[in-house]
């Protein structure tokens, strides 16, 4: 495929303004000095309408996107988004708001509709997680996690606790222990047993150095702790602070809550669990709850109600750990994710994660027989298969069965994540994918696993059915050609 930049003529063009009604004499004011003018024009592509049109769709066919297919990619919840959500988010009201329009003027409405959803937003979250108060500032679950140690921090700084200790289980994802390093404190890692967090390890671990302990539950094995009552209240006696990593939280809403399971801090995904699509860096947000006692550490602004039932942000909580974000976060996101809950209820919700729940349970069954499931056991949300017997038997690895289900048409699973489990295939269905849909899932790894050992040369030349096969993806992380290069 061409790059725009190859089939621009000069002089084409895509659209054509009307001449300027604006006076003359104010545009010759308002023209730039000379000395900050362009000496040649930008080299911008010129094309038609039809060629724009043309090529932005081409392009957005060479990519797989929910809207394309099924995408169980692990832990990321890559599931469908239904569209009424974006015409939420859309609505003139809300995406015409700036954000620094004047929160109140005469009585009149301006920002109170936005301050609204912000402030029954977070009274929902509340009700789904348990939490007291929450905060919709951080502008992704990195950043909430972020947030949510340096609320830490500031909760033992303010009890005079001198502690430099995060702990985090080895199936953490790579946020969690990049979140505590970042803060300024030193991780330690604790081992699994059985795939979860193991109890005995953990009290082992624990000192009056822990400030605090981060945890997914269900984690990225995707099995739930049955020690977190236990290991939440080891943490709490020597005074450490429970973080609930809540990308996972998709498995639980309705059934259980992270306040209750002894959780002080908890980040929400609402791209994940609460439909924004999301993939190639955003839009995402990442909000943080916290107990009572955490309450005064909060970012600033806060969403609060006047005694007259109008809302403002306030910025006066002297204790609060200052700015993270600027004005409302991601509001469109939080819209969104409004919208999404205020359709589904809380009955909805639940059924959300029972579905999800299901779904993994049942590729976890049906996958059984040709692929080798990492904990045989109930899972969550997500299931974890090992390629390992295929490393050894056939030489076909995690990478290859990837590729081959490129072919299938089906986007990859999480491979070689969590690190705790060799060759992993991680595989999340979530809740939006029918019966058919995981059907012909488990007949494509059924294929794969039959070629794997008739033709494993066949796999190891997947993908065929892209523009390009394999690429060179570390190369193209770390060295990647944003530009075109001179002709
Ligand atoms: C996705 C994810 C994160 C990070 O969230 P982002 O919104 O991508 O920053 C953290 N922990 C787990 C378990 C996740 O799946």
């Amino acid at each position: 495929m061409k790059t725009i930049y190859e089939i621009s003529r000069p002089g084409r063009r895509a659209a054509s303004l009307p001449c300027s009604r604006v006076d003359e004499s104010f545009c010759q004011m308002s023209q730039l000095p000379p000395e900050l003018r362009r000496a040649q024009p930008a080299e911008l592509p010129e094309v038609a309408e039809v060629d724009l049109v043309r090529h932005y769709t081409l392009l957005s066919r060479m990519n797989f996107g929910v809207d394309v297919g099924t995408y169980p990619l692990g832990s990321c919840t890559m599931k469908y988004n239904p569209k009424f959500t974006e015409q939420a988010a859309r609505l003139p009201g809300f995406a015409g708001l700036h954000p620094l329009l004047p929160q109140l003027r005469r009585g009149g409405l301006l920002a109170q509709g936005a301050l609204r959803v912000i402030h029954e937003l977070e009274d929902l979250l509340k009700q789904i997680t348990g939490m007291d108060a929450f905060t919709m500032q951080p502008l992704a679950g990195a950043h909430g996690e972020l947030t949510g140690i340096m609320l830490m921090a500031a909760y033992h700084n303010d009890k005079g606790n001198q502690k430099s200790l995060v702990l985090v289980p080895d199936s953490a994802h790579g946020t969690n222990p990049a979140s505590a390093a970042i803060a300024g404190y030193e991780v330690v890692t604790v081992p699994s047993k059985g795939g979860v967090m193991d109890p005995v390890a953990f009290k082992e671990m624990l000192n009056d150095q822990v400030a605090g302990v981060m945890m997914t539950n269900p984690n990225t094995v995707g099995l739930f702790n049955p020690y977190i009552a236990e290991i939440a209240e080891a943490a709490h006696q020597a005074d450490a602070l429970m973080y609930y990593d809540g990308a996972n939280l998709n498995a639980i809403m309705g059934m259980a809550k992270p306040a209750d399971l002894g959780f002080d801090i908890v980040h929400l995904n609402l791209h994940k669990t609460f439909a924004t699509p999301h993939g190639g860096g955003g839009p995402g947000a990442g909000p943080v709850g916290v107990v009572e006692r955490l309450r005064d550490y909060l970012p600033i602004s806060r969403v609060e109600m006047r005694p007259d039932g109008t809302l403002f942000l306030n910025y006066d909580h002297p204790k609060s750990i200052g700015y993270v974000a600027p004005f409302y976060g991601n509001f469109g996101v939080c819209l969104k994710a409004f919208a999404y809950i205020l359709a589904l209820g809380g009955e909805g919700l639940k059924e959300v994660s029972q579905d999800a729940v299901l779904a993994a349970n049942y590729l976890r069954v049906k996958l059984g027989d040709k692929w080798q499931v990492a904990f045989d056991k109930t899972c969550m949300h997500e299931v974890v298969f090992s390629a390992e017997d295929k490393v050894a038997d056939h030489g076909v690895s995690a990478l290859d069965v990837a590729k081959a289900l490129i072919d299938a048409g089906f986007h990859p699973p999480t491979i070689y994540f969590p690190l705790v489990v060799k060759e992993a295939l991680m595989i999340e269905p979530t809740e939006t994918e029918s019966l058919e849909n995981l059907d012909a899932l488990v007949a494509a790894m059924g294929r794969i696993a039959d070629m794997a050992a008739s033709d494993p040369e066949a796999l190891h030349a997947a993908p065929v059915s892209t523009p390009v096969g394999r690429l060179d993806e570390v190369n193209a992380a770390r060295h990647p050609v944003l530009q075109e290069p001179e002709a």
